[in-house]
């Protein structure tokens, strides 16, 4: 399962207290001094595989994700798990693709909680079989973050194309009865966002102590199908009122995150906590990067792990010094007293909608580029067909990443390709 969060900020931020940061790498600084202080990575995401049973059609992995077949061998990714643990990472989410297609994962979940790790296993569930529940237990994992495409079984499998939805009911059945914290994720979009009351019944059955509503922001395939995935303004009023009715209602017996999504704010996120901040992302093959969706911009080479330190990396590579603190800003950013606290907003989208990820992230309503944002919401508001018409969505799939490949350069502003697998909503 691609790592969806809006709550990339929280999860950061809650690296476990028991696990301790080494001091090296506490200590250690920018060794030239031409920089400020660079803080080491607290939250590690090895993408393991972008391989994948499901073909969602909000996947944040790239829309060329056919390009990168390669994969780090156990040991390659053993050796990076050791480095990033000295760099003092602390928390790690192993995601993809669907990691469980790796079947190394057990010696890698136990090789993680050896260097002192905090492991989380973020998957669609497909494969997730007892025996391996048991495998991964006795390797130390620690959480697992089960996705759902939605409540009904129509909508999850039609999402994901594939019919998926009762296996995911028992795969969450017995990562219960394994006594693992349970964590569901569900992506929310136009199609879904109706449903929220019903996501939360299903998930509070379900015995869920975490539920993330993970309103879709627009990268990767969730970019491309914008037009059909972006929901109105009302919908998402509508169904936070009823997130925080159940709040209210539920207490403590089940945490919900639910975060607007950045097309219907006038600031943007602080993203990552800031670009070479405190995320590390390390790529099915090897690619470093600062921010999962980092692999979309031109103009960046992103290090291997295979070749390059990790804390050369980290420290001294140009992708992740070149957007870090405030001083590669050009105006408003420059110049505006908020820069410390947003840092810019989010270098994707920038670069997603105005074609330069150097640009203030135009949700900021002091972009000149802020009339983009608003009209991708006025059509939202305005479209009157729904799933009972034809509206063409694209399945994030090995031919329809090929094709991906052979157009490379087309704006993403225009309409996105089409030709799913013959699907429609
Ligand atoms: S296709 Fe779906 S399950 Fe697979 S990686 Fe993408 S979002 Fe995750
Ligand atoms: S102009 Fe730039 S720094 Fe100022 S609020 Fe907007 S995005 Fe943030």
């Amino acid at each position: 399962m691609a790592w969806h969060s809006t709550s990339a900020h929280e999860q950061a931020a809650t690296v476990n207290d028991s696990t301790p940061i080494p001091t090296s790498a506490a200590t250690h600084g920018r060794p030239d001094g031409t920089l400020p202080t660079v803080a080491p990575p607290l939250w590690l995401l090895a993408e393991l595989t972008y391989r994948c049973p499901l073909h969602c059609v909000f996947c944040y992995n790239p829309t060329n994700y056919a390009a990168h077949k390669n994969e780090l061998t156990t040991a390659q990714w053993i050796a990076a798990l050791q480095q990033a643990r000295a760099l003092g990472a602390a928390q790690l989410g192993f995601s993809g693709g669907e990691p469980l297609l790796r079947d190394d994962l057990e010696t890698l979940v136990a090789h993680a909680r050896k260097l002192g790790f905090y492991t989380n296993l973020i998957t669609s569930g497909i494969g997730l079989t007892d025996t391996r529940l048991d495998a991964l237990q006795a390797a130390g994992l620690d959480h697992i973050q089960l996705s759902f495409q939605d409540s009904t079984q129509e909508l999850n499998d039609f999402l994901s194309s594939t019919r998926t939805f009762d296996l995911k009911k028992r795969v969450a059945a017995s990562i219960r009865s394994h006594g693992f914290p349970m964590v569901l994720n569900c992506v929310l979009h136009r199609y879904n966002l109706p449903h929220v009351d019903k996501i939360i019944d299903m998930a509070l059955d379900m015995g869920a102590e975490y539920l993330e509503l993970a309103n879709t922001q627009y990268y990767g395939w969730a970019h491309a199908n914008r037009a059909q995935l972006m929901p109105t303004a009302d919908q998402l009023r509508e169904a936070e009122s009823v997130v925080n009715q159940y709040r209210q209602r539920i207490g403590n017996r089940c945490t919900i995150y639910f975060v607007v999504p950045d097309y219907f704010e006038t600031r943007p996120k602080r993203c990552m906590n800031g670009w070479g901040s405190v995320f590390l992302g390390i790529a099915p093959d090897g690619a470093a990067l600062p921010c999962h969706t980092a692999r979309s911009l031109p103009g960046l080479t992103f290090p291997n792990v295979i070749d390059t330190p990790l804390r050369e990396i980290w420290y001294d590579s140009d992708a992740f010094n070149r957007f870090r603190g405030h001083s590669w800003m050009k105006e408003p950013c420059r110049s505006c007293d908020e820069r410390f606290n947003d840092l810019g907003g989010c270098r994707c989208q920038a670069y997603l909608l105005t074609g330069d990820p150097a640009n203030a992230d135009p949700v900021c309503d002091k972009s000149p580029e802020h009339e983009r944002v608003i009209q991708v919401v006025r059509a939202a508001a305005e479209r009157t067909d729904d799933r009972t018409t034809e509206h063409p969505v694209l399945f994030r799939s090995d031919a329809n990443s090929r094709r991906f490949i052979a157009q490379p350069g087309q704006p993403a502003t225009e309409e996105p390709l089409r030709n799913g697998p013959g699907v429609r909503i």
